[in-house]
């Protein structure tokens, strides 16, 4: 019997492809095996510096480990710096996504991976992103826009169901650019499955309209509680020069809004430290706006150069921010969620 395994870094899209990939394998009559696999599929990130060498890094160890194996590298890392062998085959992201495509959109509790093995299906119904916020490399790797139809969603979560899973976690590239619109699917999923749960991995603010919030308000009980919605930054300049098309005001709307709907919603969202030209006002307002929110969970990305991103001609341009004034920005945010005791509304409250 043949055997694979496969490794996945990033985002919980590519969570979902390796499970998809994971499956094709097993209807190929692969099985699961860490010992001595024939086929070794990576699926790699780019999102930071250091993400890029971390995938290298676990590619150089499994080539080591595995000599004889077949090792299919995907994802978003830059693989220039990587040794080419005939046991590598890279699949990048748009043969991938083409070659997953063309497969049955569910998987199996079979493939065992961090998510499968559990009752949490990983339903990806988007991929691509046009944005270009201008730190970001997603829209050179990813740069085609792709939608599970609704029906295709809703047939795919009737057979997570049968198979015993009791949770959805919605994912995509950038749901804002999902067809036809985040809200009608997430109405879809609540209104023509009997899914007990929706979950979401991360929602771009703008998807928060009011259709979703009535959709929050009309199934609290089916809407999970905790929402990642990154803000990446709370100062309007820094947001403006992120290429991010919303404001701190806009930001406060939507959270006010989400907030007067259950006292027990909690949020989660992401930051990046030392942007370009970020000085100690634009981050304080970034500190105190994640004070005001009250996020119990905040992950703080130090600013890295990306290759052919805006940010980085900027970054090249503009007085370098120093490592310590960053790492200290950094500690504060983190020493801001050891601090958060109270729930997220009460929180809000209080500051206003
Ligand atoms: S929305 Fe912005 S940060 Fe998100 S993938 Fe697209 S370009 Fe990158």
């Amino acid at each position: 019997m043949k055997t694979f395994a496969v490794y996945n870094l990033g985002c919980r899209v590519n969570a979902a492809e390796t499970n998809l990939f994971a499956q094709s394998l097993i209807k190929k009559k692969y099985l699961p095996s860490s010992h001595n696999p024939d086929i070794i599929f990576i699926n790699t990130c780019s999102v930071t510096k250091k993400a890029n060498t971390e995938s290298l890094g676990l590619i150089r160890r499994l080539q080591k480990k595995y000599p004889k194996a077949k090792i299919i590298i995907s994802g978003c890392a830059s693989l220039k710096n990587l040794k080419l062998s005939k046991k590598i085959q890279i699949l990048n992201n748009l043969q991938k996504e083409t070659y997953l495509k063309n497969l049955d959109s569910t998987y199996s509790h079979q493939i065992k991976d961090k998510f499968s093995h559990t009752d949490r299906y990983l339903l990806k119904i988007q991929s691509g992103c046009t944005a270009f916020c201008t730190y970001c490399t997603v829209p050179q790797k990813r740069p085609y826009l792709w939608s599970l139809p609704i029906e295709n969603a809703i047939s795919t979560v009737n057979k997570a169901i049968a198979d015993g899973y009791k949770e959805v976690i919605i994912t995509g590239v950038n749901l804002n650019q999902y067809v036809p619109g985040f809200s009608n699917l997430i109405d879809a999923l609540l209104t023509k499955t009997k899914i007990p749960l929706i979950s979401f991995g991360s929602i771009p603010i703008n998807c928060i309209n009011q259709n979703f919030i009535n959709l929050v308000s009309r199934f609290p009980n089916r809407v999970s509680n905790f929402f990642h919605i990154p803000i990446q930054s709370g100062s309007d300049k820094i947001l403006k020069l992120m290429g991010r098309n919303y404001t701190k005001k806009i930001i406060l709307e939507k959270f006010s809004s989400l907030k007067n709907l259950k006292s027990n919603l909690s949020f989660g969202t992401d930051i990046i430290v030392g942007f370009p030209k970020e000085t100690d006002i634009d981050f304080q307002e970034t500190y105190n706006l994640c004070q005001k929110i009250g996020f119990s969970k905040i992950h703080v990305f130090k600013y890295s150069p990306r290759p052919n991103t805006k940010a980085r001609e900027l970054f090249l341009k503009s007085t370098k921010i120093s490592k310590e004034i960053i790492k200290e920005r950094s500690q504060k945010l983190q020493d801001l969620i050891s601090q958060t005791t109270l729930p997220s509304h009460q929180k809000l409250e209080k500051k206003n």
